[in-house]
């Protein structure tokens, strides 16, 4: 039986995961669950699962679970902040870590695990994006090993050479990567009207249930600039081999190009309980609870270029992952920012790329060689873009 951590339980991700580890309750045991203030549904999950460690980023939420705890016949220990984070991903009897905190928050946790040498189920983009070449060293030292979950990059690991491990070189027989995008809820909204779209229009996402913050990132498509580079990390690519290609109908999850024209792709319904359950038993198959593909009822599969002018967001990613060093970093900081601020009703929707691009422009790149380094950065980038968001957000919000 092996032994899993789940960082970010109580989100989205979380929450899959749970559903397929539920269903092989005989091959996996739930050794910690984390999450940072939810703690009605961690009580939930921690009545079904009993782990041995709980762990509320927040403090107070910690002390909250821990009291209510104490009245229940659980034998959970409560952890709070990063350090039991930490702990959590690195336990002994700990072999799969699923790294599903959302943001900046998720680096040093899914950190700690590459440097315990686990298996991480990747979720959490920002680590990579963040810190790609720190991380990638840590998962290299320590013989850690990583399996994507964001669909896009579980299928293109599903497409690749059945020997291929993610971080290693693309293979030479790969021409290109071809990343799908849903292109999200503006795809077809005038460039004019965007201006003035609200969270609730932009956390409606046509195809995916996500958290929010993922939410607008798919509206603005900087998730799919997170993605880029998240895959150039992952398949050791440079970013001129990745194609974004906008398909609608999100059942091509993404492709993979071979030298000799086959493309391989893999497709199914868009419910994240797939890639997790490829991850959880790979290199075996398991039962993941999602429905059958209807190919009748998909009926078609439309392909279009993305529109940069619609979505610079996707520009600037790309700008970043071609400037290299930690210009990545500064994009993820000041993304976070801006998308917290458009949630909060403090920045309208088409200021998030200006605060981007600003901040980049800023800040520039430099060599992303320590940790300290991509910390202090990261926490510049937010004074930088928090400073314009205060600037622009009192002209451009009614
Ligand atoms: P959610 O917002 O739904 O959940 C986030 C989780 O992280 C929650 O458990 C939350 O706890 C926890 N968390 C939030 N802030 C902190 C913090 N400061 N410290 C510790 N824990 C924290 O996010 P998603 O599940 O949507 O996304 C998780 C990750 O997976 C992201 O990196 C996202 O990009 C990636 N991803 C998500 C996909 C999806 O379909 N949702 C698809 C592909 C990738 P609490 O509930 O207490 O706030």
């Amino acid at each position: 039986m092996k032994g899993i951590t789940v960082l970010g339980s109580t989100g989205s991700i979380g929450v899959s995961t749970l559903d397929v580890l539920r269903r092989h309750s005989e091959d996996f045991r739930v050794v910690a669950l984390t999450a940072n203030r939810d703690v009605e549904r961690m009580l939930e999950q921690c009545r079904e699962f009993n782990p041995e460690f709980v762990v509320m980023a927040n403090e107070e939420a910690a002390q909250r679970l821990k009291k209510t705890l104490a009245g229940e016949a659980l034998q959970c220990q409560v952890l709070a902040g990063n350090e039991g984070l930490e702990q959590v991903a690195a336990l002994p009897q700990v072999d799969d870590v699923m790294a599903a905190i959302v943001g900046a928050a998720g680096l040093l946790p899914t950190l700690a695990a590459a440097k315990a040498g686990k298996r991480i189920l990747l979720a959490n983009k920002e680590a990579l994006v963040m810190s790609g070449h720190l991380f990638m060293q840590a998962v290299r030292e320590n013989n850690a090993q990583l399996l994507p979950i964001d669909s896009e990059h579980n299928a293109i690991f599903q497409s690749m050479p059945a020997d291929y491990v993610p971080g290693e070189t693309l293979p030479k027989a790969v021409r290109r990567i071809l990343l799908t995008a849903s292109g999200g809820p503006f795809r077809e909204t005038p460039i004019a009207a965007l201006h003035d779209v609200t969270p609730e229009q932009a956390v409606a996402h046509p195809n995916w249930e996500m958290g929010r913050k993922i939410s607008v990132d798919s509206a603005t498509m900087m998730n799919k600039g997170l993605e880029v580079i998240e895959a150039c990390w992952l398949f050791g690519a440079k970013a001129e081999k990745i194609q974004v290609v906008l398909h609608p109908q999100s059942v091509i999850h993404s492709m993979v190009d071979y030298v000799d024209g086959s493309v391989l792709a893999q497709l199914g319904n868009p419910d994240m309980r797939t890639p997790i359950a490829h991850a959880l038993a790979w290199p075996e198959r398991i039962d993941s609870g999602v429905e059958p593909l209807d190919m009748f009822s998909v009926g078609r599969l439309d392909f279009e270029p993305p529109n940069l002018e619609r979505f610079p967001c996707l520009r600037l990613a790309f700008e970043a992952a071609k400037m290299g060093g930690t210009a990545s970093t500064v994009l993820n900081a000041a993304n976070e920012i801006a998308v917290e601020a458009f949630l909060d009703l403090k920045l309208a929707f088409t200021n998030i790329s200006q605060v981007i691009e600003a901040t980049l422009k800023e800040l520039g790149s430099q060599k992303a060689d320590t940790l300290e380094t991509i910390l202090t950065v990261d926490a510049k980038s937010r004074e930088a873009a928090s400073e314009l968001v205060a600037k622009l957000g009192m002209h451009t919000v009614n």
